[in-house]
């Protein structure tokens, strides 16, 4: 059950959400070859407190970190470390969440490190894609099933792999969108086989075929007209 949120919890979620997208710019403006994952859980800190935002991963079912660092064919739940170094030529998905005043704000995205292969490139443009394909779907009348479609229609387009235990609700979910409903839309697709695998650390989760894995996330807010993204950087609150 997904529960409509107030007009308040709303506003707190928005800026929830603006915090997380400050994470992802200062990810944007910071992510080179040489730096490890933790440099990164150290920004992504150190922005989300200077916010007065708590970071929800940390202490979560025991996650010892603020952000999800997952490179390469590491899908999700990837744990920064000093020991993962970015190399030229890599991906790196980073999944942020930051709570302020009690809500919950979440988005991924998956950066490059300098350049990258084409067909590489192409993975981030399509998952980047059917994330927007899905969004357009989060409308009052339409079921969850939709925004599924939508992801899945691009990735099947483009021959990507998609990752559907991670994905949030899957196909087939008739749950009924209304006004004020929040979710996070969150495909990862993959350069090969659907098929993922977790790591012995408990946390990773890496494609099996060892291929190349995206996963863009943004949280939505339906409304009486056009989806509203709720992760994104607000005049507002800056
Ligand atoms: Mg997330």
């Amino acid at each position: 059950m997904i529960n409509r949120k107030s007009r308040d919890e709303i506003k707190r979620m928005k800026h929830a959400g603006h915090i997380v997208a400050l994470v992802h710019k200062a990810m944007k403006e910071n992510i080179k070859a040489g730096m490890s994952t933790k440099d990164l859980d150290d920004i992504a800190m150190e922005v989300i407190h200077a916010n007065k935002a708590v970071p929800t991963f940390l202490g979560y079912n025991g996650f010892p970190a603020s952000i999800c660092t997952s490179i390469n064919e590491n899908v999700v739940h990837g744990i920064p470390s000093k020991d993962v170094i970015l190399k030229e030529g890599d991906i790196i998905s980073v999944d942020v969440g930051a709570t302020y005043g009690g809500m919950v704000g979440d988005s991924a995205w998956t950066y490059p490190v300098g350049k990258i292969a084409p067909e590489i490139e192409n993975l981030l443009k399509f998952t980047e894609e059917s994330l927007f394909a899905g969004i357009s779907q989060m409308r009052a009348g339409n079921v969850l099933d939709d925004i599924s479609s939508a992801v899945e229609s691009v990735a099947n387009r483009e021959h990507l792999g998609i990752v559907r235990q991670y994905g949030g609700h899957g196909v087939g979910d008739k749950t009924l969108i209304k006004s004020g409903m929040v979710i996070a839309i969150e495909p990862m697709l993959n350069l090969g086989c659907d098929e993922v695998i977790q790591l012995p650390d408990e946390w990773t989760v890496q494609t099996a075929d060892k291929k190349p894995s995206a996963h863009f996330e943004h949280t939505v807010l339906a409304t009486d007209g056009e989806p509203e993204l709720m992760t994104i950087i607000r005049e507002e609150f800056l």
